[in-house]
């Protein structure tokens, strides 16, 4: 193993290194998350038709909305305030499970790949040497 090559096994060992503090870092905190909910939560505002309604005049019905794709199906569900306030926090909390899943694969991927390189740094070289038995 050549001067440079050893350089370079001990940048990556290193980085490897830090990569995988990060990725554990992540795992940690997915570890610790509690009552996620796919989807998300938001605020409809609608007129309802009536001729008379405060609606026309601009003060729209508002109501709280919970939707969720699930096998290519749209489910909505209109949320009482309550409700509303108690599952906000679950669906922030699965988008933070999601951003950190998604940091998971991506440092795992990253890991791989400086292990590919590391494996090209740590060849040991077989010397070029003619064979006996083609003579
Ligand atoms: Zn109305």
């Amino acid at each position: 193993m050549n001067t440079q090559r050893k350089e370079d096994a001990s940048r990556l060992r290193q980085e490897i290194r830090q990569a995988q503090a990060a990725v554990e870092g992540h795992v940690n905190r997915l570890l610790s998350m509690r009552g996620v909910l796919k989807g998300s939560i938001y605020e409809w505002k609608r007129k309802c038709g009536a001729e008379n309604c405060r609606c026309v005049r601009g003060e729209l019905h508002r109501s709280w909305v919970y939707s969720c794709r699930e096998g290519g199906k749209l489910r909505k569900a209109v949320l009482t305030e309550k409700e509303m306030h108690n599952w906000r926090g679950a669906v922030n909390a699965w988008k933070a499970f999601r951003r950190e899943r998604g940091k998971v694969v991506e440092g795992q991927r990253r890991i791989r790949n400086l292990l590919r390189e590391l494996e090209e740094d740590l060849r040991v070289e077989v010397p070029r040497r003619e064979s006996r038995e083609s003579e």
